[in-house]
């Protein structure tokens, strides 16, 4: 007989099941299921039961982002829990069209999910490096894998520790950045190998901007930092933060020199062939003209001092000058 799966929402009859499920996930090891961290009353947002014929196979709920502060942009997938015997089922992937419907309904612009930097062999599949069985489960599969790693970013379970989380976001709203405002550190990083000493002193040193920026679709590529009031040329407009190093060619920093590179929180700042803004001295990002409100802040890449530069992309800066390509160092992430 074929299994049958069946997804619904908590109710308060399912009690005694959660009860029976917690306990079996303490006799199977896993202790973090505990009344405290989890109350399917007491918790705002959604919780999410699956069964496999008849029988509670997994949970996991979606809530509004009071770790990050917040509540009405970006709602969390969080307390996934699969009994042992149903590890094969893909139970995520059934539970992932209902969480981002309802996390579309509610009007969140971003739904995410974090996990440990150093649970490798869950990150390599979240980071869709290794392929998974999912016949049957097509759509469902193609959603999980709109779930993209946030690469300037990490979360941090709190100001006290040096836990570090990945982030694996889902946008729901495409012309919207989510710059989380507590519990994340802004790290430009490639999902892998994270150095927690480097990332708790960047974060220490931030980049200060210097005039009022906003974030928006930009026409040039993805989201761009936007000037909100008007710079005169030879203005400061940021001074970078972070700190400067070897050059790693490993992640996406900001190249100083041929050897060295700074080290710093992502900026957000795209390419242009035309600029606005040039990387000085001392951590700088100077105006070159008078930059008015609703003008996106960019740099050319190809002026950033550094050696192997390669065509890292087309451009789209639609500057009458265009060189049409981008050139700089391929590991730079703005
Ligand atoms: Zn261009």
């Amino acid at each position: 007989m074929d299994t049958v799966y069946t997804v619904r929402e908590y109710e308060k009859r399912d009690r005694e099941l959660i009860e029976d499920f917690r306990k079996q996930t303490f006799i199977e090891g896993n202790d973090s299921l505990t009344v405290e961290k989890f109350d399917p009353e007491k918790l705002e947002g959604l919780t999410l039961l699956l069964f496999c014929n008849d029988k509670l196979a997994s949970i996991s709920v979606c809530e509004a982002s009071h770790y990050t502060n917040d509540m009405t942009i970006a709602a969390r997938i969080c307390r996934f829990h699969v009994l042992r015997e149903f590890r094969h089922c893909n139970a995520g992937f059934r539970m992932i069209r209902q969480q981002v419907e309802w996390a579309r309904q509610t009007g969140f612009k971003s739904l995410y999910w974090t996990n440990d930097i150093n649970k490798k062999i869950l990150n390599v599949l979240y980071q869709h490096e290794r392929k998974i069985g999912r016949s049957g489960l097509e759509e469902e599969y193609e959603i999980y894998k709109s779930f993209k790693l946030r690469n300037d970013l990490l979360f941090r379970v709190s100001k006290k520790s040096d836990f570090l989380q990945y982030v694996y976001e889902k946008k729901l709203d495409e012309n919207f950045l989510w710059l989380p405002k507590e519990n994340m550190i802004y790290y430009a990083h490639d999902g892998k190998d994270i150095n927690v000493e480097e990332v708790l002193s960047i974060e220490k040193q931030p980049n200060v901007w210097h005039f009022k920026t906003s974030f928006k679709k930009s026409s040039i590529h993805g989201i761009g930092r936007f000037c909100e009031e008007e710079i005169k040329n030879g203005e400061v407009v940021c001074t970078l933060g972070g700190v400067l190093a070897e050059k790693s060619f490993k992640s996406g920093f900001m190249p100083m020199g041929e050897n060295t590179e700074l080290r710093c929180q992502p900026t957000f700042v795209n390419h242009s062939c035309a600029p606005n803004v040039e990387l000085k001295e001392e951590k700088k990002f100077v105006a070159i003209k008078d930059i008015m409100p609703e003008e996106e802040i960019c740099i050319d890449y190809s002026n950033l001092k550094e050696k192997d530069k390669l065509v890292l992309s087309r451009c789209y800066c639609k500057s009458e000058n265009c060189r049409n390509e981008i050139f700089g160092n391929k590991n730079f992430i703005s």
